[in-house]
């Protein structure tokens, strides 16, 4: 039996490992994919202490990419040798209510790949062929910049200044505001406030007062899952505005949004790591020292 090497937390709050495990062909509808990168994610990071449920042991990873090696029995899209992607959405039942209404990834019974089933921390990983989208590894502030941009919208992008203002403008933005010298909400309302706030900093103070930049019925898009926030429901309710959180798209919004990519000229920018440091990139990336994605390279 071959082996191949995967990095997991043992328990809850245990540093990862390396561990070698026995590789097994796919099952029916699932695909064995031949890794060559996984992104690093403060998901992750939650999910090696614990937030995530008690998932041990687990092998982390939804932002990996990869070739097809083996497929199972009944995979009718994939073939060996495709190019493939194994992002957060991994699974769905196709029946339930949610599914009925095309919402994959909110499913009543969604599979989540690394969280729910192994995912892309190895050297190899098995995963369910309609889950993954054509070429492609996440990473949020830094790419919503340019896909705002190249979608014509006006881009503000609030930071904490430094290196990462340039950076912004470099990327798209249009404007940008340095929360360390200026008061972010008085700038978005001089421009008659933002359509839209997409919030991506895992942090629930610079979350809490974004809903004072929107302009009426505007919308807050959460994407860090950061536990409880306060938010002013006077302007809330006043200005009809909308908090709204996003999981994770599904296979063909995934599909849709690389070839977006693709066709527009929209980088993905990454800090890589080897498998072996696998610890080390998720302190990284937990740190807050970490411009952009860190990636695992097998
Ligand atoms: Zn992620
Ligand atoms: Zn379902």
């Amino acid at each position: 039996m071959l082996k191949y090497r995967s990095i997991l937390p043992l328990s809850k709050g245990t540093p990862i490992s390396i561990k070698q495990v026995e590789l097994k062909q796919p099952g029916p509808k699932r695909v064995l994919i031949k890794v060559l990168a996984c992104g690093v994610c403060h998901t992750d990071s939650f999910e090696q202490h614990g937030f995530l449920g008690d998932v041990f042991p687990r092998v982390p990873g939804h932002e990996l990419i990869g070739d097809i090696v083996a497929v199972g029995e009944g995979v009718t899209r994939l073939s060996i040798g495709d190019r493939v992607g194994g992002p957060w959405h991994g699974e769905h039942d196709g029946t339930c209510r949610q599914c009925m209404r095309s919402q994959f990834q909110i499913c009543d019974v969604k599979k989540v790949n690394g969280v729910s089933h192994d995912g892309g921390y190895a050297e190899y990983v098995l995963l369910q062929e309609e889950g993954h989208a054509q070429d492609g590894v996440g990473g949020l502030g830094h790419l919503a910049i340019q896909y705002a941009n190249k979608m014509g919208c006006h881009v503000v992008a609030i930071s904490s200044g430094g290196s990462k203002r340039d950076f912004a403008k470099q990327l798209g933005a249009h404007a940008d505001i340095d929360t360390r010298k200026e008061d972010a909400i008085a700038k978005l309302k001089e421009i008659g406030g933002a359509a839209l706030i997409v919030a991506t900093a895992p942090n629930p103070k610079a979350i809490s007062p974004l809903v004072g930049g929107l302009q009426a019925g505007g919308k807050l898009l959460v994407l860090a899952p950061v536990g409880p926030v306060e938010f002013d429901t006077g302007a809330l309710v006043s200005l009809g505005l909308s908090i709204h959180g996003w999981p994770s798209g599904h296979a063909l919004d995934w599909e849709e949004a690389i070839k977006f990519a693709q066709e527009h000229g929209v980088k993905c920018m990454v800090e890589t790591f080897s498998l072996d440091d696998a610890q080390k990139a998720l302190d990284h990336c937990t740190s807050g020292n970490l411009r952009f994605r860190a990636v695992l390279l097998m």
